[in-house]
């Protein structure tokens, strides 16, 4: 008899939403991870009261009401709604695209003369069936708005050319006649009042965890101490990329204490001209309104400037890039997968998907019901 049922790889959302259901089934889960805390990239660190996103922005937000009602139990939410600001060489555009961006980019009045002036664009362009990210995004929102606001903040992010890059990817913004600068069409969103951390936390409660420990020197030391292994690491690595290595992005910050109490007026600013080195900032304490947990206004203030690059072996992978070649070594990865006795693949680097962390959440729970 092993000590523990399962073995959780991996201490972010997926890793711990499927150890608070199979314990809440009366397994017994050791869950282990590489760094030194729980929670994965949703990670939050609290500094001078400010709960500073350590591995980049994460606003929840979701259209799936059992998804919500799930992640409520484990935290309050405030009423934040994402609204970011792009930058492009000083001129202020509103996001996601609204009739205040068709407003400031071409003087438009109304949402009849909006669409006008799309269409016209896109005429011109002559596209009819958009094959990758920069037909989809002109074909969506026209010409200039692509070249302001979509294209150089999209060659720096993925480090590809547009033409080169998923269609899907720009779907994930929505467009609108509307003056609504609600980044997501989603019925529930917010910030988890007291940081990511502590909902992972509180997902935790009562499980076995061990932060700093490597799956990969674990299993080389000999026997496992569970019956099963659910593996939420990057699937390629498993395998020890034994077909090849799959992509991903990377991203640096580079983190200031500024002695100021408002840097920038908002949570994210997008710098979508391709000069400026850096794709957005983030102003962390404009999550929580610019209070910290007892609601006092914080007098200074953190900004996180976010850099993106290729990924090389080392570095932390953030985002998939789920491109034809890539989308075609995973699935070879994934026939691998589902030989492997006794092992689950889970979440954004398991199942190289550009998952959200609703869409993680509800994976994982989707999972449990099948397994247990
Ligand atoms: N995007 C853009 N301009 C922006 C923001 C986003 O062109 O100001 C594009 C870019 O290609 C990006 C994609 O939209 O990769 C999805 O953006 P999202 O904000 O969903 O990315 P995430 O928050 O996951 O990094």
């Amino acid at each position: 008899m092993k000590k523990y049922d399962y073995l959780i790889v991996g201490a972010g959302l997926y890793g711990a939403v499927f150890a608070r259901e199979a314990m809440d089934r009366g397994k017994k889960v050791l869950v282990i991870d590489r760094r030194p805390h729980i929670a994965g990239n949703v990670y939050t660190e609290t500094v001078e009261g400010i709960h500073v996103h350590k591995y980049g922005a994460h606003i929840f937000h979701t259209n799936d009401e059992n998804v919500w009602k799930y992640v409520c139990r484990f935290a309050t939410f405030n009423r934040f709604t994402n609204s970011p600001v792009a930058n492009y060489h000083g001129e202020l555009y509103s996001l996601p695209f609204n009739m205040y961006t068709f407003n400031k980019m071409w003087g438009v009045v109304t949402p009849e003369e909006a669409a006008a002036k799309i269409e016209e664009q896109r005429r011109e362009a002559g596209i009819t069936e958009p094959k990758n990210l920069e037909e989809q995004a002109i074909s969506l929102v026209g010409t200039d708005i692509y070249e302001k606001l979509i294209k150089g903040y999209t060659e720096k992010q993925w480090g590809r050319p547009c033409t080169e890059l998923p269609a899907f990817i720009i779907k994930r913004l929505p467009v609108r006649l509307t003056f609504d600068n609600n980044y997501f069409n989603a019925a529930f969103q917010g910030i988890p009042m007291g940081g990511y951390t502590r909902l992972v936390a509180n997902l935790l409660e009562g499980a076995d965890v061990s932060l700093g420990t490597d799956f990969f020197a674990m299993k080389a030391q000999g026997a496992l101490p569970a019956e099963h292994v659910l593996y939420t690491g990057p699937i390629d690595a498993y395998f020890d990329h034994r077909l090849g290595t799959l992509e991903y992005r990377s991203v640096r910050f580079e983190t200031e204490i500024l002695d100021i109490p408002n840097f920038q007026g908002n949570a994210a600013v997008n710098y979508t001209d391709r000069e400026t080195p850096w794709t957005r900032i983030i102003e962390h304490k404009w999550f929580e309104f610019g209070r910290d947990d007892e609601g006092r206004d914080i007098p200074k203030t953190i900004i996180s400037r976010e850099y993106s690059s290729e990924w090389r072996k080392g570095d932390e992978p953030y985002y998939p890039v789920n491109d034809e070649k890539n989308n075609a070594l995973y699935q070879s990865y994934k026939e691998l997968a589902d030989k492997e006795q006794g092992v689950i693949f889970g979440g954004r680097l398991g199942e190289y998907k550009y998952y959200d962390m609703d869409a993680v959440i509800a994976a994982a729970l989707k999972k449990v019901g099948e397994v247990l």
